[in-house]
């Protein structure tokens, strides 16, 4: 492995199964953990999270690169979610076909309809890309998306840097272990919150979790909350069930659950039509939105972070629109793009469907979903072409160049997992805060990051998929 691992290591059957135990270990100490799938509402049996056996070499330039473009993220998606005029054009064509999308739509008319109560914004979001490999072997910083609703391991990827660093000094690479970086989006995701929870301004209000039914991913939101009490700042964790049961709004609009006033409400769920079990979950979701509470996000960032924001962000000229005065900062965002192209009706669309049809491996299909496993490759985006080409259907999609990262050999751990060397293809997701009142920027920083990888015969899927496991970047 290229200025990774050396061979001898990674071939060596019997240090492998030691290091795989040790590994282990060190997750359970470090806190890297999650509740097992047969009883995600009971932290009596906990696993660690899956993770790599090994670091991932990143390269710096491409690394620092996606650090240093964050901010100008944070302000874009801050700059969509204040345009209303911009997310009804992006979204028209979408709305049509995508029912989900539609609804979270309506939602926000309403508010608009209804004058925002808050104008504090709180957005926490994560940037993922994938390393595009060059023909040169040069590596290059590609999005695969933003996620500004519910983007996890903020907490879990606090923990793990001294997992890597255990490992690697077991394993007699001390140099490397000094690579890899330090690394707290846990500290950097509450700092935001709790500034959002100073300004609503009441010392006995909560800040409510709003989580999702099976609770496996637990302890990646603990760590928030933890550092949340640590401010003294009281946490809630409650479901739509008990926002629908117990939820009201005082005549000033404030907030309260189960008799507690909510200061900030942050979503954990709620972004797959899944989560909306019956028009009571809706009811909840538009009483939160309509609320006093600031809400992380609220529903005109959720929008922002759909898919097909983000294919229109690519056409020609949009960006320019949102930074007139800053072309340097323009030429930071859209270097980080990939090919991303329009599924609509029209000429444009057409294209889209012909260049698809011709060379559907050159391209992934992507429709307005979140939480992995949604995406439509190779053969299959023919046959699903072939079946909408025709009809306004085609419109719920997007279609945007596959980007093909260098494979590298690791162990991927993970309970029950066989113990063998993969193909492994990352991600690299950095995080993003803002806090926004009224027109000021109150904070806007970057709050680490988050490497995951993957085996390479999956195409799609996140962690919480049980696909991708966690890992580090070993800066090369
Ligand atoms: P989701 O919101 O479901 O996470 P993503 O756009 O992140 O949707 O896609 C899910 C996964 O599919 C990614 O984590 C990545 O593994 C893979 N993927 C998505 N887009 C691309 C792409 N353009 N090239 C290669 N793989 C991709
Ligand atoms: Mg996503
Ligand atoms: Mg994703």
């Amino acid at each position: 492995m290229a200025q990774g691992i050396p061979d001898k290591i990674m071939s060596n059957t019997t240090l492998i199964k030691d290091l795989a135990d040790v590994a282990k270990d060190a997750a359970l100490l470090q806190g890297v953990l999650m509740r097992i799938h047969e009883t995600p509402n009971s932290s009596e049996l906990v696993t660690y999270a899956p993770f790599t056996l090994f670091p991932t070499p990143v390269p710096k330039a491409v690394f620092l690169q996606a650090l240093a473009v964050q901010t100008h993220y944070n302000t874009l998606v801050d700059k969509i979610s204040q345009d209303p005029e911009f997310l009804e054009e992006a979204l028209a064509s979408t709305i049509v076909v995508d029912d989900f999308t539609a609804r979270l739509f309506r939602i926000h008319q309403q508010i608009l309809k209804e004058g925002r109560s808050q104008s504090i914004v709180l957005g926490l979001n994560r940037s993922d890309y994938m390393l595009d490999q060059g023909d040169d072997g040069s590596s290059s910083l590609k999005q695969i998306e933003i996620n500004t609703f519910a983007a996890s391991f903020g907490g879990l990827s606090s923990r793990t840097p001294d997992v890597h660093r255990h490992v690697l000094k077991v394993a007699g690479q001390l140099e490397e272990s000094r690579r890899i970086l330090d690394n707290n989006p846990a500290a950097g995701l509450a700092k935001a919150v709790a500034k959002a929870w100073e300004l609503y301004g009441s010392e006995r209000a909560v800040v409510m979790f709003l989580v999702e039914e099976g609770q496996r991913n637990i302890f990646d939101q603990r760590y928030i909350e933890n550092e949340l009490w640590k401010r003294n700042i009281s946490t809630i964790r409650k479901r739509f069930d008990d926002v629908t049961k117990t939820g009201s709004l005082d005549q000033d609009k404030r907030l309260f659950v189960d008799d507690q006033e909510v200061a900030v409400v942050y979503f954990r769920d709620g972004y797959m039509p899944e989560n909306y079990i019956s028009e009571k979950t809706w009811d909840a979701r538009l009483l939160m939105e309509r609320s006093l509470a600031v809400k992380c996000p609220d529903i005109s960032t959720h929008l922002a972070g759909t898919k097909k924001v983000q294919q229109v962000l690519a056409s020609p000229g949009v960006l320019e629109k949102f930074f007139p005065d800053q072309p340097q900062v323009v030429e930071q965002i859209r270097a980080t793009f990939a090919g991303l192209y329009t599924l609509d009706m029209g000429p444009e669309g057409e294209k889209t469907v012909a260049m698809a049809l011709a060379a559907p491996d050159r391209f992934v299909l992507k429709p307005q979903r979140e939480g992995g496993g949604n995406n439509i490759y190779g053969s299959e985006i023919c046959q699903v072409l072939q079946g909408v080409k025709q009809s306004t259907e085609r419109m719920a999609y997007i279609l945007m160049d596959k980007i093909h990262p260098t494979p590298v050999q690791n162990y991927l751990l993970r309970r029950d997992g066989p113990l063998k060397i993969s193909n492994c293809l990352s991600e690299l997701g950095v995080f993003g805060t803002y806090v926004r009142q009224g027109k000021d920027m109150v904070m806007n920083e970057c709050a680490g990051h988050l490497l995951r990888t993957k085996s390479s015969e999956h195409s799609d899927g996140g962690v919480a998929a049980g696909v991708a496991v966690l890992d580090n970047p070993l800066l090369v």
